[in-house]
């Protein structure tokens, strides 16, 4: 590279084709596909998911990479960039504008890892989802959102709430320009579940109140955070056959839903004399 990678912007380049190549698989990008890509950095898998036909448009922070992917592409009339932040830019009228919104379009990208969790937030609450989003992620991470129950998290609940969540393959770091310090995997999210500001906050708030502190029960998470009882916390475990001493990571997101919506009614309900 002619300028030195800026590790506070992520900057890990993808060197191995063949890894590449299977990311196109795994996306399953097609001639007419559309295509959402946040940092497109070299050029890398811009490139090749540019040759297959499909359209790209990719967002990239660093102006000295926007102009030289505006270089690279000049005569691509299929590939647009955009210089800016993920984290800055309106992302519903950025796709809005590129015809996205309507026609379905799909993410494929290999993101700067310090900002994994809020570029997935921000792709799943989209008013116009992906039909399916394929992100290099930390392996850790990757593992972590794709966990079970048992080994749940605040980040496992929230992404497989809105999508259904897969591990597609291992990454090793060596296939980076620089090698971070770190492994990598590909992931695939299936969005299955309209993001919905008002229907989904009462379940956040449970599930933030259930993982507030790790090493306690979630009952009593749930009893200190909501001030409520303790036999009406029982009450409602027991009608959803919820074991009484449970711990947030347990929970299935099937079980997290229906448990909001009790917790919702008994919070809205004065306790009887
Ligand atoms: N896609 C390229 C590849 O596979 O070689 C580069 C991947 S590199 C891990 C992450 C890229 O994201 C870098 O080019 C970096 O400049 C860019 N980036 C960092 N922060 C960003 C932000 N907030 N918005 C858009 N792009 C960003």
């Amino acid at each position: 590279m002619d300028t030195k990678a800026k590790k506070s912007l992520g900057q890990n380049f993808l060197m191995d084709q063949s890894v590449i190549d299977r990311i196109l698989s795994v996306a399953e990008v097609h001639e007419h596909d559309r295509i959402f890509e946040i940092g497109p950095g070299m050029g890398a898998l811009t490139q090749a998911l540019s040759q297959t036909g499909a359209s790209v448009l990719a967002i990239e922070i660093d102006q000295q990479l926007v102009e030289r992917l505006n270089r690279i592409f000049v005569q691509s009339e299929n590939v647009s960039i955009l210089e800016g932040s993920i984290l800055d830019v309106n992302v519903e009228e950025l796709l809005a504008h590129a015809g996205y919104e309507y026609q379905g379009y799909k993410v494929v990208a290999n993101i700067p890892y310090y900002i994994t969790a809020p570029i997935i937030r921000i792709l799943l609450s989209l008013r116009s989802q992906a039909s399916s989003i394929t992100l290099m992620v930390q392996d850790e991470v990757a593992e972590r959102i794709v966990a079970k129950p048992g080994s749940m998290s605040i980040l496992s609940v929230m992404v497989q709430y809105y999508a259904e969540a897969e591990k597609c393959f291992f990454v090793p770091r060596t296939a980076f320009d620089p090698v971070p310090a770190v492994d990598s995997a590909v992931l695939k999210l299936i969005p299955k579940h309209r993001f919905q500001a008002s229907e989904d906050r009462h379940v956040f708030r449970v599930v933030r109140a259930g993982f507030s502190a790790r090493r306690k029960t979630l009952a009593n998470n749930l009893t200190n955070a909501f001030h409520l009882e303790r036999a009406r916390i029982e009450r409602l475990f027991a009608a959803l056959g919820i074991e009484p001493m449970i711990r947030a990571q347990e929970l299935s997101i099937a079980e997290w839903r229906a448990l909001a919506d009790l917790v919702a009614g008994e919070i809205d309900t004065p306790p009887a004399e």
